[in-house]
């Protein structure tokens, strides 16, 4: 039985029209002085951190803590600015899925686990009044690499619910092959849905345990069994 559901952000609960991607484009050029510092990197499932030390390596610059610091107090300003703009929403079924797990008898705990900074995860999901659903979550400033924030989210749900969590009692629900990489990592169900940039078929060959056109497919009674 499934007691903690895990959310990624970007494609799984809201599109932005890739305001966060402009937003660290602008943050780069602002900082660094990279005049198109995203152009050709895959953002995808991706964490906020790993990206940045991947794009100031590639500028043949091996970032300090104080790199970090300055970029990303630049980014959550430009992000906050562009999200303003570029529209974006809710997908589809997102709150009718999680209005039925709340209503199941044994509604389990919400949390995060995404690739976003937790100030930027809180921009973007406050942006769209989801932000106050979630409990805690799990984020790029934990690690730079996803499996190692599902590990962080496994243990920070043990910890609210004072015993330790089995995977088989975790869902993550995502819309890459790294979510679904990062669900098996802790040996955490998977639910994938194809919001994002990957098709149903293009999912299923990473075998989550549910791959789906939407949320609106799935019953939460079915995602919990
Ligand atoms: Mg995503």
């Amino acid at each position: 039985m499934v007691r903690l559901v895990l959310f990624d952000i970007d494609g799984t609960l809201i599109h932005t029209n890739a305001a966060g991607i402009t937003a660290f484009g602008e943050a780069f050029r602002e900082v660094f002085h990279y005049p198109a510092a995203v152009r050709g990197v895959s953002f995808a499932g991706r964490t906020d951190t790993g990206l940045a030390r991947q794009i100031l390596r590639a500028h043949g610059h091996e970032p300090t803590p104080a790199d970090f610091d300055r970029f990303f107090a630049c980014y959550l300003g430009w992000l906050q600015h562009i999200l303003g703009r570029v529209g974006g929403g809710i997908f589809e079924g997102v709150g009718p899925f999680m209005a039925d797990l709340r209503a199941q008898p044994e509604r389990p705990s919400f949390g995060l686990l995404t690739g976003n900074i937790r100030r930027g995860a809180e921009i973007k999901l406050g942006h769209f009044g989801l932000w106050n659903d979630f409990e805690f979550g799990a984020f790029a400033d934990d690690h730079e690499n996803r499996n190692e924030i599902a590990r962080v989210a496994q243990k920070r749900g043990s910890d609210r619910m004072k015993r330790e969590l089995s995977g088989d009692e975790i869902l993550v629900i995502g819309d890459t092959p790294l979510d679904i990489e990062c669900g098996r990592a802790i040996g955490a169900r998977v639910l994938a849905v194809a919001t994002g940039h990957f098709t149903v078929d293009q999912l299923r060959e990473h075998k989550p345990d549910w791959a789906v056109k939407s949320l609106a497919e799935v019953p939460a009674t079915e995602a919990l069994r």
